[in-house]
């Protein structure tokens, strides 16, 4: 249930959405809990039980690209990958198809790596860390299934231009991606609202995309479980689980949308 203070500030947001000339929603790992997937630190979290992947493991991988494929072909069995096959997306996954449906939402920049917007349907989204599914040339930042991929000579080798494959979670050590990340910040430069959903936006460079908007003059909603470090910046708050305010924030565009057509 949505309270009534929330449900004012819903409001609020929806109307500023509407408003708006091109807004764009970056996502993070608290949009991915009601779907099951464990957030990587804190309490429970994948890394602070089976510890943190080195600072270096891109150079790691690097230096021994055989070693390093067979090393995540080992690591399928982990908790961290049987929880990312068996998780589904959830309604605030949902909500976020349904209001780029609607035309009232251009882009969504996901920190996120677990399949879910995809799986959900999203079509216009950048993957910022990259997706556990996909494989990446390291070469032309071609993409592939990893399926689609023949594994039986590691290190494997581009099918469009032959260069390195390597997972395309984005590893420690490693640079996001250019063509990703000059995506995302065509998409932050026209962008004149934000809707942050389930990340405390404290990570970079995904976190400068919204500061970048808040410094044009845009709108910043927040959409978290729990205050955080750019709360103070953010002109609303859906202060609860994305799974219940992203779509209570749908329903009433949807409101708006027929109000203003009809
Ligand atoms: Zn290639």
């Amino acid at each position: 249930m949505i309270d009534p203070m929330t449900q004012q500030q819903v409001e609020g947001a929806a109307r500023a959405i509407i408003a708006a000339r091109y807004a764009i929603a970056l996502t993070g790992a608290g949009l991915s809990v009601d779907s099951g997937i464990p957030p990587f630190r804190g309490p429970g979290g994948l890394w602070t039980r089976h510890g943190e992947p080195p600072m270096n493991a891109f150079q790691i991988f690097m230096a021994d690209p055989k070693a390093g494929w067979e090393e995540r072909l080992r690591r399928r069995g982990d908790d961290l990958y049987r929880g990312l096959r068996a998780a589904e997306p959830n309604a605030g996954h949902r909500a976020l198809v349904a209001m780029e449906q609607l035309g009232v939402l251009r882009f969504v920049i996901t920190q996120n790596i677990d399949n879910l917007h995809r799986r959900a349907g999203q079509r216009a989204l950048a993957e910022i860390h990259g997706n556990y599914q996909l494989v990446r040339c390291l070469s032309c930042n071609g993409r592939f299934e990893e399926a689609n991929i023949d594994l039986n000579s590691l290190p494997p080798d581009c099918p469009e231009c032959g260069g390195l494959l390597k997972g395309d979670t984005v590893s420690f050590g490693e640079p996001i991606p250019a063509d990703v990340l000059s995506r995302c910040a065509e998409e932050a430069e026209q962008a004149d609202l934000v809707l942050l959903a389930g990340t405390s936006a404290t990570v970079y460079p995904a976190a400068g995309f919204a500061l970048q908007v808040k410094r044009q003059g845009g709108v910043l909603i927040e959409a978290n479980l729990y205050r955080s470090e750019i709360s103070d910046q953010c002109d609303f708050a859906l202060r609860g689980s994305t799974a219940q305010t992203l779509p209570a924030l749908v329903e009433r565009l949807a409101e708006l949308r027929r109000a203003a057509l009809s």
